[in-house]
C-alpha cells in the first residue's frame, strides 16, 4: 500500500468536457485505486447538465472504459471509486447555483479543497468570484489553471490578476502538463545527480539543442479553440519553453518549489529577444495543405466546415539565443507542428564534433554525441557514443552505438503525467507548475515573435500534411550549417 495522503475534496469545473474525460477521471481512478488518494476524499464533477448521481456515475464508468488503458478498469475497484463522485449542477453565469456545491463542501470545512478548472480561461475569474462569494476558499484550498493562460502577457495578466484577487499565487498551480511526464523530470535527475554530465553542461562542450513536439493529429474538431492560438501560443510558448529551461537552468540550490523555479525564471529572462531581423531569419511560420495522415487523405487547415480565412499557424520552428555566461554560442532549436509525418516529442543535445580525429578517413565516419531524450510516443533516454567495429582491420573500423539510460518499469500500471501532477496538488507540492513570473517571462518573449508575424515580417509557408514541415524550417537549421534529428 502507498502512501496515504490527507482526505480533500476536488472539484472538477467542466468536468464533463473532454480533458475531465480523457485524463482527469482516469488519472483519479488509478490514484484512488493504487491508494494515493483517501478513500474519504470526493471527486466533486461540476457540470451543466442536469443529472442524478447515479446517472453521473454511470456516464464516469463509460468514460474511464473508454478512455484507460486496455484491461485497466476493474469493475471492483470501480464500485469503490463510485463511492468517492458527486455532481453538482453548475452553470458559470449563474451564481446561485453554486448552493449544491457550498452544501456539499460545508459538510467538511476542514479538509483541503482542490479546484481543478478545466474550462475556458474566459471562465476562470468568474468561477474564483462565485467560489469567494460563497466563502468556498479556505486557506486548505488550491486551484488549478490549465492552459492556455491567455493569449499574450496582457491577457494573461488580466487572467492571472483577476484569480490572485481570490487566491494566493502559493494557493494556484498553473499545470503543464508535459512536466508530470517521468522522463521530463528525469531531466533534471540525469543533471544534477551524475558527475558526468557536470562538466560537459555548457557552451564549452554543446553545439546545439534540438527540441521537437510534433503531432501527427490536425485540429481534430477545434478549429475554432486552436485558431484562437496557433503552434506558437499552444505549445512553444508554454511546453517547449519549460522543456528548453529545464535542459538550460543553473542546478537549484534544492529540489524546493521556489528554488526550482527560480533556475527557471532566469533562463526565461535571458532568452534573447529578437528584432525584425532576428524574426525574419531565425523564424518560420506555416500552415498545413491538403495530404495523407496514416494512410488516409486529410484535408488541410483552410478546407472543412466552419473553417474561415486564418493566419493562425500549426506549425512553428525558431532559433533561440540564451544570453548567459553557460548558453553563449549555444543555439537552441525548437520546432512544434500538428499533422506532422509522425507523433514524436524530443529533446536532443548535440556535444560538439572531437577537436582533431586520429581515426581512417580523417574522422568522416564520427558523429557527434548526442543525447536523445525522447518523450513522446515512447519515454526513452539514450546516449550515443562512438565504439569499435569488432574485427581484424587493418584500420580501426568505428560504429555509432546507443547507450540505453532506462530504468526497467517494475510497475503494473505507468502513471500518465496528470496523475503526478494532480498527486502533487494533493500534497501541495508546486515545483512542477508555473509561478506567475515564468508565465510573464514566457509570453515577454513570444510576444515581440507574435507581434512580427502579424506584421508579416515572415511570410507564412505550407506544408503537406503528414510530413516534417515546410522546407522553410530544414533552410533555418542549415543555415547554421546542422539539419534536424531525424533528417
Ligand atoms: P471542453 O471539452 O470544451 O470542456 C469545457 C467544459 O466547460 C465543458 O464540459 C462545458 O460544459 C463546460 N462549460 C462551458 N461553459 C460553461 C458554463 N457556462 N457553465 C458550466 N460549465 C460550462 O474543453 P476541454 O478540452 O475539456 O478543455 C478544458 C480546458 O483545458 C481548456 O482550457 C483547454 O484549453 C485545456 N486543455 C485541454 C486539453 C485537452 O486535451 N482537452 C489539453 C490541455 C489543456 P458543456 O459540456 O455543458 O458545454
Amino acid at each position: 500500500m502507498n502512501e496515504i495522503k490527507s482526505v480533500c475534496d476536488i472539484t472538477i469545473f467542466g468536468g464533463h468536457g473532454d480533458l475531465a474525460f480523457r485524463k482527469l477521471m482516469p488519472a483519479l481512478y488509478h490514484l484512488s485505486s493504487d491508494g494515493y488518494l483517501d478513500a474519504e476524499s470526493r471527486i466533486i464533477t461540476a457540470t451543466r447538465d442536469q443529472m442524478t448521481n447515479e446517472e453521473h456515475c454511470d456516464i464516469v464508468k463509460l468514460k474511464l472504459q473508454e478512455f484507460l488503458p486496455e484491461k485497466a478498469f476493474d469493475k471492483d475497484k470501480f464500485d469503490r471509486f463510485k463511492k468517492q463522485l458527486h455532481v453538482v449542477i453548475i452553470d458559470f453565469f449563474d451564481d446561485e447555483s453554486y448552493s449544491g456545491l457550498k452544501e456539499l463542501l460545508t459538510m467538511y470545512p476542514q479538509r483541503d479543497r482542490i479546484n481543478y478548472l478545466s474550462t475556458a480561461p474566459d471562465f476562470f475569474g468568474s468561477i474564483c468570484k462565485s467560489l469567494s462569494q460563497w466563502e468556498l476558499i479556505t486557506p486548505q484550498s488550491r486551484v488549478v489553471l490549465e492552459k492556455p493562460i491567455g493569449r499574450d502577457l496582457e491577457s494573461s495578466r488580466v487572467i492571472n490578476v483577476e484569480v490572485l484577487k481570490y487566491f494566493e499565487e502559493s494557493q494556484i498551480y498553473r499545470i503543464d502538463h508535459y512536466l508530470g511526464k517521468d522522463t521530463v523530470q528525469n531531466i533534471m535527475a540525469l543533471r544534477f545527480s551524475n558527475r558526468i554530465f557536470m562538466p560537459l553542461w555548457d557552451a564549452n562542450n554543446i553545439d546545439h539543442v534540438q527540441i521537437t513536439v510534433a503531432e501527427s493529429v490536425g485540429v481534430e474538431g477545434r478549429w475554432g479553440y486552436y485558431d484562437e492560438y496557433g503552434a506558437m501560443r499552444d505549445m512553444v510558448q508554454n511546453h517547449l519553453m519549460q522543456l528548453l529551461c529545464l535542459v538550460a537552468m543553473e542546478p537549484p540550490c534544492s529540489l524546493e518549489a521556489d528554488s526550482v523555479r527560480d533556475e527557471k525564471v532566469k533562463v526565461l529572462r535571458s532568452l534573447r529577444l529578437m528584432s525584425a531581423a532576428d524574426i525574419e531569419q531565425k523564424t518560420v511560420r506555416a500552415q498545413y495543405a491538403s495530404g495523407s495522415s496514416n494512410g488516409e487523405a486529410v484535408p488541410g487547415y483552410l478546407e472543412g466546415e466552419g473553417v474561415e480565412e486564418s493566419t493562425t499557424e500549426t506549425f512553428a520552428a525558431l532559433r533561440v539565443d540564451i544570453d548567459n555566461w553557460r548558453w553563449n554560442g549555444v543555439p537552441f532549436y525548437l520546432r512544434s507542428g500538428k499533422r506532422m509525418r509522425q507523433r514524436n516529442s524530443e529533446i536532443v543535445i548535440y556535444f560538439k564534433m572531437i577537436p582533431h580525429s586520429i581515426f581512417a578517413n580523417k574522422g568522416k565516419c564520427i558523429s557527434q554525441n548526442k543525447l536523445v531524450i525522447s518523450l513522446q510516443p515512447k519515454e526513452s533516454i539514450h546516449l550515443q557514443l562512438m565504439n569499435k567495429i569488432p574485427g581484424l582491420s587493418e584500420q580501426m573500423r568505428l560504429q555509432q552505438v546507443e547507450l540505453e539510460l532506462n530504468t526497467p518499469l517494475n510497475m503494473e500500471h505507468k502513471p500518465d503525467a496528470y496523475e503526478r501532477l494532480l498527486l502533487d496538488v494533493i500534497r501541495s507540492n508546486p515545483t512542477l507548475f508555473m509561478r506567475l513570473d515564468e508565465v510573464e517571462a514566457a509570453w515577454k518573449w513570444a510576444d515581440v515573435i507574435l507581434e512580427g508575424w502579424a506584421e508579416d515580417i515572415v511570410p507564412m509557408k505550407s506544408y503537406s500534411a503528414g510530413t516534417d514541415g515546410p522546407s522553410a524550417a530544414v533552410q533555418l537549421i542549415a543555415r547554421d550549417g546542422r539539419s534536424w534529428h531525424d533528417e
